[in-house]
C-alpha cells in the first residue's frame, strides 16, 4: 500500500516548483491544469523541463500555430467581449485580428510564411462570422478558473467561452484552430465541465470544440458521471506525477512542438516523429 495521497502530494510539493498560478498565495496545493496533464500523458520528461525544473523561460520559442491562435483567441474574446453588438461584422473581426497581429508576430520563417498563417487566421475569422451567431454576448469570455478539487490538489484551467442556453443551462466553448482530429479529447471537456460545475449554480449541460478551420462543432453532454470520472482521472494522474522517479522522455507526433526537443534525451527519435504543422489539432 503506498502514501495516502496526501502525504504524496505535501511530499511532490517540497520538491516541485510550479510558477503559473494566478493564485501564488496558495501555495501549499498542487496545480494541475488539463494542459499540464496532458502534457505529462504525452511524454514526462516534457513536463519536468517545464514544471519542476522550470526551464520553459530559458527554451521557449516563438511558433507560428501559437502566435496565430492566440490572435484568433484574442479577437474572438474581444470581439464577442468588447465590440457593441450593432458594430459586429467581418471587417471589425478582421481589424481587430490585424491590430493584434501588429502588436506581435513572431514565430515565422519569413514574410511568406507570416502571410500564410495570416491568411489562415483570416479564413477562420471569417468562416465564425459566416456561420455564427455573432449577435449573443456570452456568459464569460477567456477566463482562468482554479478550484480546490481536493485539499491538496487546485486544478485550474481557461476556459475560451461559456454561453449561456435558453433553458438556463451553460455551454463551454474551446476554440481549435488545429485540423479536427480523428477522435477528440473528451476528458479534457470532461474536466473543464467539472471546473465550472463548482463555481457556477447553473446546470453545465453541452461542452463543445469549435473547430473554427471547418467551421465545425464537436459536443458532449457531461453527465454527474463523467465529471466523478473527470475528478479521479485528475487525482490519479496528480499522484503518479507525484510518485514518478524517472520521468521518461516519450517521443510523440508532438515533439516538434516541444520547446526542449535539443536537451531531450531522445532527440534523434523525436525529431522523425515530429508532423506537418497543418497537421496539427491545437
Ligand atoms: S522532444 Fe519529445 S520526447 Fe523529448 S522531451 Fe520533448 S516531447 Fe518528450
Amino acid at each position: 500500500m503506498g502514501l495516502p495521497l496526501q502525504s504524496i502530494v505535501v511530499k511532490c510539493k517540497q520538491e516541485y516548483k510550479n510558477d503559473e498560478d494566478p493564485l501564488g498565495d496558495i501555495l501549499s496545493m498542487f496545480r494541475a491544469s488539463p494542459f499540464s496533464l496532458n502534457m505529462f500523458q504525452q511524454c514526462p520528461r516534457q513536463y519536468k523541463f517545464q514544471y519542476i525544473d522550470g526551464l520553459k523561460d530559458i527554451y521557449r520559442k516563438p511558433r507560428p500555430y501559437f502566435t496565430m491562435g492566440n490572435h484568433v483567441h484574442a479577437t474572438l474574446k474581444d470581439f464577442l467581449s468588447v465590440v457593441p453588438v450593432d458594430e459586429r461584422n467581418l471587417s471589425k473581426l478582421e481589424n481587430l485580428l490585424r491590430e493584434k497581429w501588429r502588436r506581435y508576430r513572431k514565430g515565422f520563417n519569413d514574410r511568406e510564411d507570416e502571410k500564410r498563417w495570416g491568411g489562415k487566421a483570416l479564413n477562420q475569422l471569417r468562416r465564425f462570422a459566416q456561420n455564427q451567431d455573432i449577435s449573443g454576448t456570452p456568459f464569460l469570455v477567456e477566463d482562468y478558473h482554479s478550484v480546490e478539487l481536493t485539499d491538496t490538489i487546485l486544478l485550474k484551467g481557461r476556459i475560451d467561452r461559456v454561453d449561456k442556453e435558453a433553458d438556463g443551462s451553460l455551454h463551454i466553448i474551446d476554440y481549435k484552430t488545429g485540423k479536427v482530429p480523428e477522435e477528440i479529447n473528451q476528458t479534457q471537456l470532461h474536466i473543464y465541465a467539472l471546473i465550472l460545475s463548482k463555481k457556477q449554480n447553473l446546470p453545465v449541460r453541452k461542452a463543445s470544440y469549435l473547430f473554427l478551420e471547418a467551421g465545425e462543432f464537436r459536443t458532449l453532454e457531461p453527465t454527474a458521471a463523467d465529471l466523478e470520472r473527470a475528478a479521479s482521472y485528475v487525482i490519479d494522474l496528480v499522484n503518479r506525477i507525484c510518485m514518478e522517479r524517472e520521468y521518461p522522455a516519450t517521443p510523440n507526433n508532438y515533439c516538434g512542438t516541444c520547446d526542449f526537443l535539443e536537451i531531450c534525451p531522445r532527440k534523434e527519435e523525436a525529431v522523425k516523429l515530429t508532423i506537418n504543422e497543418d497537421e496539427l489539432d491545437f
